[in-house]
């Protein structure tokens, strides 16, 4: 044992950067490597949650992100078309949160933010470095790094954090396994710009597509013809060639009338729902996708590592400066908290993509009980508004507040 009161932080993504944040603020000594030579260049996540708004105010930082960022306050639902139901976002929230809009900042631009203010705070992430092994001791953790130029070293710190993304180095180096599935229809997404045409779109909102064959949400991002696109690529093309865009299935697209001008990022990916089955093992811990994977509904991937890293980083925190007398008990308590959610997320995120993604069952579902509504907080809000939000951690109710008050207009009216 060297005495090492270091934490190594593997891996620059956004639960690595706010983990090293945190703990540098609180004084920790930190190392962050990341194998790749600069940061993320796509908007991949999108969508920062009130919970890490609220979080991040704790470091003082939301009002700042929140300056970059683009809110959104409602919601609309399409079935064939036709608009059948508008949830505004902001009513739901108010009252449970100083964030009750949802706020819209591309993952590059946030992971820069995050640099920024590592930076101010005295942390270089140290690119083009991976990690290659580790050994957990007593009293320490040996992990051995390589550079680009090929130099290897050696180096001993008191704690290592695999903040290495969904194929993690730290996982597998450890053997927990990763338990779950992954989807059979392939994903699409695509940073678009539109011509003239939007049809009825409110491209301030986020609207969703349910139709019998086809889903698709159109996110708002910044720019007045800008929008962002997810969807499923048509089953035919997902059995061969390389996807492009000619691939997507266009019948949500052609029903909204959208006139798609130009694509200036598009990506496919599978779909994976998993949990690791530990969080820690002695003095290794994991967080975010190297711990728990999930669909896009929701937007929850970036925002739960991020509610992982913080969960983990006053708990090291209080352990290495000897503020805490629980000491390991206190760094115990991580795995049963973040794994009990990452599952509950994983099952809820699972039952709603099933349900949006299959075709069919949601959108007929949504034509024969929705007629259109615009819906305000009723008495099933909060919880709703909670679990969009990523306040919430009970499980959400069966139905969502917007959709009970459509349900009871359309009783009404037969
Ligand atoms: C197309 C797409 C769209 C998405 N949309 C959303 C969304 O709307 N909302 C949402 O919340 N989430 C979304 N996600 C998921 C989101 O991007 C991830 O949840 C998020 O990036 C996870 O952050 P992370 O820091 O845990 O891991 P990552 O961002 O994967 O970062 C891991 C880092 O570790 C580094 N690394 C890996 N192995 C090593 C090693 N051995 N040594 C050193 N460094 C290493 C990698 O280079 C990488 O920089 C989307 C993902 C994709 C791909």
């Amino acid at each position: 044992m060297t005495g090492s009161k270091e934490i190594l932080i593997v891996g620059a993504g956004p639960t690595g950067l706010v983990l090293a944040l945190w703990l540098a603020r609180r004084g920790v000594a930190v190392r962050v490597i990341d194998k790749t030579a600069e940061p993320g260049t796509t908007s991949r996540a999108l969508v920062v949650h009130a919970r890490t708004l609220e979080l991040y105010s704790q470091l003082g930082i939301a009002d700042a992100l929140a300056a970059r960022g683009l809110p959104f306050t409602a919601i609309n639902l399409w079935a064939r078309g036709r608009r059948v139901a508008h949830v505004e976002l902001g009513a739901l929230g108010r009252g449970l949160t100083r964030y009750p809009e949802l706020l819209i900042v591309p993952q590059d631009e946030h992971e820069r933010f995050l640099i920024e203010h590592l930076r101010h705070a005295g942390v270089e992430v140290e690119r083009r470095t991976e990690l290659t092994g580790f050994e957990a001791r007593d009293g320490d953790v040996l992990a051995r790094t390589r550079r680009a130029d090929s130099a290897e070293a050696e180096s001993s710190f008191a704690y290592l954090v695999g903040c290495d993304g969904a194929h993690s180095t730290v996982r597998k180096t450890l053997g927990i396994e990763f338990p779950g599935g992954t989807y059979e229809r392939v994903f699409y997404v695509a940073d678009i710009e539109l011509g003239g045409a939007q049809g009825e779109l409110d491209l301030k909102e986020l609207n969703l597509s349910l139709d019998d064959a086809d889903f698709l949400a159109v996110f708002p991002l910044k720019g007045a013809r800008a929008a962002r696109l997810l969807g499923a690529v048509t089953p035919a093309a997902q059995q061969h060639h390389e996807l492009t865009w000619a691939d997507v299935s266009g019948e949500a697209i052609a029903r909204l009338a959208l006139d798609v001008r130009r694509v200036n990022w598009f990506s496919t990916y599978h779909v994976h729902h998993r949990v690791a089955s530990r969080f820690a093992a002695g003095r290794v811990f994991l967080a975010g996708d190297a711990a728990h994977v999930h669909s896009p509904v929701g937007g929850q991937g970036m925002n739960t590592g991020i509610g992982d890293a913080v969960n983990l980083a006053w708990k090291l925190a209080d352990v290495v400066s000897g503020r805490s007398p629980a000491g390991q008990t206190l760094l115990d308590t991580y795995e049963p908290e973040r794994i009990g959610f990452a599952r509950r997320l994983v099952a809820t995120t699972d039952r709603a993509f099933t349900l949006v993604s299959r075709g069919g069952r949601l959108a007929r579902w949504i034509r024969k009980s929705l007629v259109p509504v615009r819906c305000r907080p009723s008495r099933g809000a909060p919880s709703c508004a909670g679990s969009c939000s990523g306040r919430s951690r009970k499980r959400p109710s069966r139905t969502a507040a917007g959709c009970s008050a459509a349900k009871g207009r359309q009783r009404a009216r037969r």
